[in-house]
């Protein structure tokens, strides 16, 4: 249960999303109806409604609520689509994800933090997210093409295995650059086989690397 000091807490926070360009509502809705205190560590519950990215198990980390908000109305989700994430996470954002989209497959590296999300992901009673462990730089061939792509840790380089498993007037969204720097969120829309590639503003995420951790 939340606690009326956390309301008011998250009530602020939706706020400032609003000042800082999160205009969609139903964006808007779900990040105020989603606790986010669920997908964080005990100690740092209090902290669950700061806009601010938040350290989580295998030295990763759960995103800022702002970037979370801002790559959801990027993604421009309807209630039909289907959506990949790569970098599952605390499942934060994939949990998000699931009540704007049809279906979420969920790609992470790490095996605990996969396996946490999955738990945590049918405690929820949640039906539509499919996880997997595994390198999300390869994309979910079997289920491909997907409607909106969602990349949560930093790449050098667009992957092109997933520009590939993304739709025609697909979208998808990822952050770009090296680990020790700001990066460049980008924007890709994909038409009749065509990108159109621009930039969302700097960012700081954790890297996209290669291959899965057994732990
Ligand atoms: N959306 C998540 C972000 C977690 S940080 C949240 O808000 O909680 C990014 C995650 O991407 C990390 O858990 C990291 O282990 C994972 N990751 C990094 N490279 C990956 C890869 N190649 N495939 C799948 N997951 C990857």
């Amino acid at each position: 249960m939340i606690k009326k000091s956390e309301v008011k807490k998250k009530i602020n926070l939706i706020l400032e999303l609003q000042k800082n360009g999160i205009e969609n509502i139903e964006v808007l809705k779900v990040l105020e109806k989603v606790d986010r205190q669920i997908f964080v560590e005990e100690n740092l519950r209090q902290k669950a409604y700061d806009n601010i990215a938040l350290p989580i198990d295998c030295g990763q980390t759960i995103s800022q609520p702002l970037v979370v908000a801002l790559m959801t109305q990027f993604l421009d989700i309807r209630k039909d689509m289907r959506v990949l994430e790569i970098g599952t996470g605390s499942g934060y954002q994939t949990f998000i994800l699931s009540k704007l989209a049809r279906f979420v497959y969920t790609i992470e590296r790490h095996k605990f933090l996969s396996l946490n999300a999955y738990n945590l992901f049918k405690k929820l009673m949640v039906t539509n997210i499919f996880c997997k462990h595994d390198d999300g730089g390869l994309g979910w061939k079997d289920q491909a093409p997907f409607d909106r792509i969602i990349v949560t840790a930093s790449a050098p380089e667009i992957p092109s295995k997933l520009v590939e498993q993304l739709s025609i007037n697909g979208k998808m969204i990822i952050p770009i650059g090296d680990q020790h720097n700001d990066q460049v969120l980008k924007k890709i829309s994909k038409n009749k086989e065509k990108l159109s590639i621009s930039d969302l503003g700097t960012v700081r995420f954790v890297p996209l690397l290669e291959g899965k951790e057994n732990k």
